[in-house]
């Protein structure tokens, strides 16, 4: 922890398969992400996502880091900036979708908890 709550942490060397599908992709990701929990408490974490050319293909910030990497084979110091933008873009949308599901998941322990 560095107080910084925003450190994104890329992977390319070999980064984990998809958790979606199982294959490859070409980078992973991990962030930190804190979420409010069922009693409203602030639960600290730390995420991961893979870029995958098949999951993520219809979502056009991975969709442009997914090209960028079919077009750059090898990271070029005159290409950090896009690169680094392409992969902002990528981990926010990836992020916030993360958001989602962890509060659809919250969401549904609650509907189903109340229902028993
Ligand atoms: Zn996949």
């Amino acid at each position: 922890m560095n107080g910084e709550g925003d450190e994104i942490v890329l992977q390319l060397a070999d980064p984990p398969n998809c958790p979606r599908c199982g294959g490859p992709g070409p980078v992973s990701a991990q962030f930190s992400h804190s979420w409010t929990n069922a009693s409203g408490k602030e639960v600290p974490g730390i995420r991961e996502a893979m870029l995958c050319p098949v999951c993520d293909r219809d979502e056009p910030a991975a969709d442009r880091l997914l090209a960028f990497f079919a077009v750059h084979k090898t990271l070029e110091l005159s290409e950090l900036e896009t690169f680094h933008d392409l992969t902002a873009a990528w981990v926010a949308v990836a992020r916030a979708r993360q958001v989602d599901q962890q509060q659809l998941a919250d969401e549904y322990e609650r509907s189903r908890n109340g229902e028993l």
